[in-house]
């Protein structure tokens, strides 16, 4: 049973690891965008979801933002400031209604939607949270290269390789950790000094 569960993991860990590599070719090829926006009423106002995931040079980006706005808290001199914010929202989940979830453009487009600040290696962590008596917002933004997403997912993959090199030196009298003979002094590497496991199935 536990086994089996390594199985899965590792060949999990292989598939994601190379769905990843592929997605990090490809954003240098295009730039794949996923986006949804959406509106609610709620008892006071409305509610504005919008999540969205970009994949572009080398970088993915993936947000979820809500907002809250009040009409009961809002104060009368900023009404109209109120129902711009509705018309916006209104107006941008209407067009992720219409708009296919999946799309792709050629890379050189993408500053035509205003760049996303990326911090030192494109990593970045951006969270959202702010209130005010009319306003409630909450969400996070947050960016990777995908060379650091293909290292995550290969964890388990990369665990398992160097454990079974590791027993393979082991089967073959060497030690685990340098690879030094340990024919003559089986209980501790006179190289690096590991002292190996007991060597079960000598082969
Ligand atoms: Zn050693």
């Amino acid at each position: 049973m536990k086994r089996l569960l390594v199985n899965l993991v590792t060949a999990l860990s292989l598939l994601l690891s190379i769905a990843a590599a592929g997605m990090w070719v490809r954003s240098y090829l295009a730039q794949d965008i996923v986006e949804h926006s959406t509106v609610t009423d709620t008892p006071a106002g409305f509610r504005h979801w919008s999540y969205s995931l970009a994949t572009w040079k080398g970088v993915v980006r993936a947000g979820a933002i809500r907002h809250d706005y009040s009409r009961v808290t809002t104060p009368a001199a900023n009404a109209q400031v109120y129902e711009m914010m509705l018309a916006n929202a209104r107006s941008r989940a209407a067009q992720s209604a219409v708009e296919p979830k999946w799309r792709s453009r050629e890379a050189e487009e993408w500053t035509i939607r205003g760049d996303h600040p990326l911090g030192h290696w494109g990593l970045t962590w951006q969270p959202l949270d702010e209130t005010t008596p009319q306003h409630r917002g909450v969400g996070l933004g947050a960016s990777s290269p995908w060379w650091f997403v293909v290292l995550l997912c290969s964890v388990p993959l990369d665990l398992r390789i160097i454990g079974r090199l590791r027993r393979r030196r082991r089967g073959r009298n060497l030690c685990p950790t340098c690879g030094y003979d340990l024919r003559a002094t089986p209980d501790r590497c006179p190289e690096c000094g590991a002292t190996p496991s007991p060597n079960l199935n000598p082969s």
